[in-house]
């Protein structure tokens, strides 16, 4: 049985989160309000990206060189894409935050062959844009819809395992076979009913796909 393992990246993939990194510093405005009333539902995840990649106003290299200073891989990771790749079995990265801080730090990391699907963010002078290449009409939750890529690499190989940690994550939670979540999302399972392992570290990922080999 060929495997996938597609992954969050925002507090998965890493400790910190990029997006919330650049907002932090660079948004004019008051981000986590907006924020905020998207988790009472005011606005959906794209509206709420768009409002925010709006607010942010800076020099582009400054921005990148903020987030490469903020966000580290979560320990283990580099690892756990070795033995992904020592045993065949198919990495992706799905992210619903400003996309161009991903190949940022896979590349700082070594490990920009690990392919990602993300909203599009780019600077057109000292602005932020954004473009919403993986929104899928009723998706409910996300504007890169990460349920559409479950059901792609469930079509190419078979059995994929999901491992989350947010509120990005809801949309796949309750479609995925093998669901890995954490922190917020495992809050979230708790209280929908949804089955789930709990992780914390790379290595019960590992552990966990094992039994699937
Ligand atoms: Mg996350
Ligand atoms: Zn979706």
């Amino acid at each position: 049985m060929d495997l996938a393992i597609l992954v969050d990246f925002d507090n998965t993939v890493t400790s910190q989160d990029a997006s919330y990194a650049i907002l932090d510093r660079f948004a004019e405005g008051d981000w986590r309000r907006i924020e905020e009333e998207a988790f009472r539902g005011k606005y959906t995840i794209l509206e709420a990206l768009e409002i925010q990649s709006r607010m942010v106003r800076g020099d582009p290299k400054a921005i990148d060189e903020h987030v490469l200073s903020i966000v580290s891989l979560r320990e283990g990771f580099l690892e756990f894409a070795n033995w992904c790749r020592e045993n065949s079995i198919h990495l992706e990265i799905c992210s619903d935050g400003f996309g161009h801080t991903i190949p940022l730090i896979l590349k700082r990391e070594g490990c920009e062959h690990i392919p990602y699907t993300s909203n599009h963010t780019w600077f057109e002078g000292d602005r932020m844009r954004i473009a919403f290449d993986h929104k899928r009409e009723g998706c409910p939750v996300n504007a890169n819809c990460k349920c559409s890529h479950l059901e792609r690499l469930g079509s190419l190989y078979g059995d994929v395992i999901y491992v989350g940690d947010g509120a990005t994550d809801a949309c796949v939670a309750g479609k995925a076979s093998h669901l890995l979540a954490r922190d917020w999302l495992a809050a979230y399972c708790n209280e929908k009913g949804i089955q789930y392992t709990e992780w914390k570290e790379w290595t019960d990922v590992i552990e966990y796909a094992s039994t699937l080999l």
